[in-house]
């Protein structure tokens, strides 16, 4: 085995009312005065966030609200929480949505504890994070795992650049995740949400990386039971089993355990990040607008690792390697168009680009060809040129 550190220190408090236990969470974890992060509306709607703050007036702890945060969240919507929250006075910031809010909550846990610097400082690597302020979870959709994850990803409006860091500070204290929260989610976003889910572990699965058996294990086991219960979802998105089974994955899948041992590769995330960045598009459809180009790019670099992929994910079992691994590519794909996700730009819905923009996005991933991205095939400006160019149709 590989050496490896594991830490994943959020407490999960998880199943049917987990809600009801906000509070205690809060006061457990050390909040008195509580700033609360919001979406676009979905969790006012539905009664959650006014169930929450009842909760808190009982308990008699403060707390404001600052709503608005939009799917892709801007870095400018995060400073305005930093401000809001600095005047409040907040000592912990409660996230009450999913990827977006939660990584909004970051920012502004981060950028209210360092008031003496502008918080893109830390997105664009000029500062690293030294302290913070303890982050709580409400999770409200299954996709982006950011309820245990150490990454946080903000796009920056006036550039188009979308960029995550990673840094423990970004472990939230707890989350609450109660699956009957998710039932109201739209398909697309459920969708979405389930391809982000199998991403995170894919985007950590391949690797030249030998070693730590039980790692490609529990991320097989992981994303036959993501494909497995995403099929269940989709058709009745109020199966409590299907639901919690998602939301489960979606947390391990994010949280470290598919990748001990291993070098995070995260190739198609920042693929992704830049379709995301210039159009607006949703995370988890970015991903598998680009993961087909990515794979039939490189799955030669390690065809066996490809074709054990498609053995132990998608029972394939017949043909040459070569086969095997192309075999699992199409089957990856065939189950995301099977739940409505694009796998290709026209189907995304941003058309055929022209040359020039698949030339801007290549240099906006590889910061115009200064710096190469993931380990297991090195993606530079060349690369990523291919890899839009695949997709462009
Ligand atoms: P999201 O962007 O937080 O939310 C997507 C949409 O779903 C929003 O319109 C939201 O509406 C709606 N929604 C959420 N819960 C709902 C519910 N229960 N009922 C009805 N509507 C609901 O989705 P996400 O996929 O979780 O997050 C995506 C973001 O996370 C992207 O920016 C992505 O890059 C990032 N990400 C972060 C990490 C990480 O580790 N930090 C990892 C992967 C991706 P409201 O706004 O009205 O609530
Ligand atoms: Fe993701």
């Amino acid at each position: 085995m590989n050496n490896f550190t594991f830490y994943t220190p959020t407490e999960i408090i998880f199943g049917k009312d987990a809600e009801a236990k906000t509070a205690e969470a809060v006061k457990k974890h050390g909040g008195k005065r509580v700033f609360i992060v919001f979406g676009g509306g979905s969790a006012k709607k539905s009664g959650l966030l006014d169930r929450i703050e009842e909760e808190l007036k009982t308990e008699g702890i403060p707390f404001e609200e600052f709503g608005g945060v939009q799917p892709n969240p801007t870095v400018a919507h995060a400073r305005a929480g930093v401000k809001a929250a600095a005047k409040f006075g907040a000592d912990m910031i409660l996230a009450v949505g999913g990827g977006s809010v939660i990584d909004t909550a970051k920012a502004v846990a981060h950028g209210a504890s360092n008031l003496d610097t502008d918080i893109w400082e830390f997105w664009s690597g000029k500062k690293t994070v030294e302290r913070s302020m303890p982050v709580g979870v409400v999770l409200t959709i299954s996709a982006a795992g950011s309820e245990t994850s150490n990454s946080a990803v903000l796009t920056n409006e006036e550039t188009g650049k979308k960029c995550g860091i990673n840094t423990d500070f970004n472990r939230p204290a707890f989350a609450i995740m109660n699956p009957e929260l998710t039932y109201t989610i739209p398909r697309y976003q459920l969708a979405c949400g389930i391809a982000d889910i199998m991403m995170h572990t894919l985007d950590r699965y391949f690797t030249h990386e030998t070693g730590n058996n039980f790692t490609d294990r529990v991320a097989e086991a992981l994303l036959k039971n993501v494909v497995h219960y995403a099929r269940a979802a989709m058709v009745n998105h109020k199966d409590y089993e299907a639901m919690s089974e998602l939301m489960w994955c979606g947390s391990v899948s994010h949280n470290g355990f598919t990748s001990l041992g291993r070098t995070m590769d995260f190739g198609v995330h920042k693929l992704g990040h830049e379709l995301s960045g210039k159009f607006g598009v949703t995370h988890g459809a970015s991903l598998t607008t680009m993961w087909g180009a990515w794979a039939r790019t490189v799955y030669t670099d390690a065809p066996e690792r490809f074709a054990q992929y498609a053995e132990n994910v998608w029972g394939v079992s017949v043909g040459t390697v070569e086969e095997r691994a192309r075999a699992g590519i199409r089957e990856t794909e065939e189950f995301w168009k099977s739940i409505g996700l694009p796998l290709s730009f026209k189907q995304l819905g941003i058309g055929v680009q022209d040359e020039e923009t698949l030339e801007y996005l290549a240099d906006m991933c590889t910061d115009y060809g200064k710096k190469t991205v993931a380990f297991f095939h090195p993606i530079d400006r060349e690369t990523a040129l291919e890899m839009y160019r695949r997709a462009n149709h």
